[in-house]
C-alpha cells in the first residue's frame, strides 16, 4: 500500500476527537466529523473510509441511527465501524455489534488499546479490498476479469430479457499477435496488451463494461444501446487502436458484434454468435468489424 489507510473519527466533543486522532494520526489519514450527519457526508464521498471510528452518544443522529444508515448503502456498507462510548452495558455492546460493527472501544480512552483495535481493522479491510480486487480485475490490464465479466454479463443479460431493451456484445481479438510476440517478446506484447485496454475503457459509460476475456480477448457490452449507437463506438474503437500504434507497432483489432435476441436466452449463446462474427471479421481481411446475423 502507497497510501496510508483513511480513518475518519466522529464524536461531538472536540477533545474526544483530539485524543482519539493524536492516537493514530502517525499511521493512518485521519478526517472527522461532529456529528452523524457530517459522518454520513463524508463516508459516502471518495476516498471512502476504510475504518470509522463511532461515538454513540452524539445530539441530532445517535451513532446506532448513523450505523444503521452506513450499513444501508451499498457505498458505505463494507466500511468497518468501531463503536467509541461511554456506555458500558453489555446490552449496549451486543446492540451495537448486531448492527454491524466489528468492535467496541469502551472511555474512558487507552491509547494503546485504540492504536491496537484500529490497526486489526484496518489490516483486516486491506486484505478484504485487495481479495476482491484479485476476484474482479485481470492482473495485467486492470481490467474485469471473465470471471466477473461472466457473473455481470449472466445479470445484464436476463435483465434486458426481461425489460425488452437492446443489449450488444462485442469479441475483440488483437491481430496476428503471436507475430507481434514472436517479433517484439512477450513483455512487449504485454505492454501492448495494457495500452490496448486502456483505450478499451476510455470512453466507456459507467453502464458498459470492458473486460479482458483471455489472452488477447476482450469483451465490451453496451447496454442498453440500439444498433447506431452500438456500431459507431465499435467502429470508433476498431479506429483508435489502429491509429494507436503502440512503441511503434502496428496494431489492428477484429472485432465480432451480436445484439441480444429472445433466442440467445442466455449470455453464453449470445457471446457465442458474437464470437462467429469474430470469426468471419478475420476470414474477411482483419482490422473489421462484422456483425452477427
Ligand atoms: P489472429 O489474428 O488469428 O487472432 O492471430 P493471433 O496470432 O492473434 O492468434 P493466436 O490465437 O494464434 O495467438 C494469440 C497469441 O496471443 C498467442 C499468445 O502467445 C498471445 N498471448 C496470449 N496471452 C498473452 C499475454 O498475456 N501476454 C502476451 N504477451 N501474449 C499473450
Ligand atoms: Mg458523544
Ligand atoms: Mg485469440
Ligand atoms: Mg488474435
Amino acid at each position: 500500500m502507497a497510501d496510508k489507510a483513511l480513518v475518519l473519527i466522529v464524536d461531538d466533543s472536540p477533545t474526544n476527537l483530539q485524543v482519539l486522532a493524536a492516537c493514530i494520526k502517525d499511521n493512518h489519514r485521519v478526517k472527522v466529523a461532529t456529528n452523524g450527519k457530517q459522518c454520513l457526508k463524508i463516508a459516502q464521498t471518495e476516498p471512502h473510509p476504510d475504518l470509522i471510528l463511532l461515538d454513540v452518544e452524539m445530539p441530532g443522529m445517535n451513532g446506532y441511527e448513523v450505523c444503521k444508515h452506513l450499513k444501508s448503502s451499498p457505498k458505505t456498507e463494507g466500511i468497518p465501524i468501531i463503536f467509541v462510548t461511554g456506555l458500558q452495558g453489555d446490552d449496549d455492546e451486543e446492540k451495537g455489534l448486531a448492527l454491524g460493527a466489528v468492535d467496541y472501544i469502551t472511555k474512558p480512552i487507552r491509547p494503546a488499546i485504540v492504536i491496537a483495535r484500529v490497526k486489526t481493522h484496518v489490516t483486516l479491510k486491506l486484505q478484504h479490498d485487495k481479495l476482491n480486487k484479485m476476484a474482479f480485475f485481470d492482473q495485467l490490464t486492470g481490467l474485469y476479469n471473465r470471471h466477473y465479466l461472466i457473473d455481470m454479463a449472466t445479470k445484464k443479460v436476463a435483465r434486458a430479457l426481461r425489460h425488452n431493451y437492446d443489449l450488444w456484445v462485442l469479441m475483440i481479438d488483437i491481430d496476428h499477435f503471436k507475430k507481434v510476440n514472436d517479433t517484439y517478446g512477450h513483455p512487449m506484447g504485454d505492454e501492448i496488451l495494457k495500452e490496448v485496454s486502456a483505450l478499451l475503457v476510455l470512453d466507456n459509460r459507467s453502464e458498459d463494461i470492458a473486460a479482458r476475456f483471455g489472452g488477447e480477448e476482450f469483451v465490451v457490452m453496451f447496454d442498453p444501446c440500439n444498433k447506431a449507437d452500438a456500431v459507431l463506438k465499435a467502429r470508433r474503437i476498431l479506429h483508435k487502436i489502429a491509429k494507436l500504434n503502440p512503441h511503434n507497432i502496428n496494431v489492428t483489432v477484429s472485432i465480432g458484434m451480436a445484439k441480444l435476441t429472445a433466442e440467445d436466452a442466455n449470455f453464453e449463446r449470445l457471446l457465442k454468435r458474437a464470437d462467429a462474427a469474430l470469426y468471419h471479421a478475420k476470414e474477411n481481411g482483419r482490422n473489421r468489424i462484422e456483425l452477427a446475423p
